[in-house]
């Protein structure tokens, strides 16, 4: 937008009125002259967003400019709840990892409210003892701590994370679906305490 006597594009908003087209009332930074101009502003549209939250997901629809580009990755908030993409489904079927929300059918996306949710695997000779725990999403777990649940004191072997299995290093919880452990020595010390994270609904996976 151009300043009518002066062409300059620096200006400063006044007033703005109306609901799809504004008319906005300018002033040129430049030049001081006020100028209006009316501006379309395109409707939103309703689109569909999946969102899934530890094994349940949940229909809902969100409120979007059809010219806005989403991205895989990158966080909504739907009904005040924070979301983050994790896949895009375009209006001919295909999953891409970035569209315009005017081609989109679907958005999938997973909550990112509340704890994270970590099955625990301890390897005893071939007997597995598996929990769940919950744990805050920023819980840092790394290879080689010794960690208490229950009865069990263990030492972490390997992780499995959503992309990679791991067998050093570190990883939130948020990024980790599986940690593998192995029983410690009677007498190590343990790093943390797990007993009281345990969520108890879990099938157990073996
Ligand atoms: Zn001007």
């Amino acid at each position: 937008m151009k300043c009518p006597v002066c062409n300059s594009e620096s200006h400063e908003i006044i007033k703005t009125k109306g609901k799809n087209t504004k008319e906005v009332l300018l002033k040129c930074n430049e030049c001081g002259n006020t100028f209006r101009k009316t501006i379309k502003i395109p409707k939103m549209v309703e689109c569909r967003i999946i969102i899934s939250k530890f094994e349940e997901s949940e229909k809902k629809r969100i409120q979007l400019y059809p010219d806005e580009v989403l991205q895989v990755g990158e966080v909504l908030v739907v009904d005040e709840e924070k979301v983050e993409i994790t896949s895009l489904e375009n209006n001919r079927g295909g999953r891409v990892s970035t569209s315009q929300v005017s081609q989109l059918e679907t958005i999938w996306a997973s909550s990112l409210a509340g704890p994270a949710r970590v099955g625990i695997s301890i390897d005893y000779g071939g007997r597995i003892l598996s929990h769940k725990v919950e744990v805050e999403r920023d819980f840092q777990f790394t290879v080689g701590d010794v960690v208490k649940m229950k009865r069990a004191v263990f030492r972490i072997k390997s992780m499995k994370t959503i992309t990679s299995k791991i067998r050093k290093g570190s990883a939130t919880a948020e990024q980790i679906k599986r940690v593998y452990g192995r029983p410690a020595g009677s007498n190590e010390k343990f790093k943390y305490d797990l007993s009281s994270k345990i969520f108890e609904n879990e099938i157990n996976e073996t």
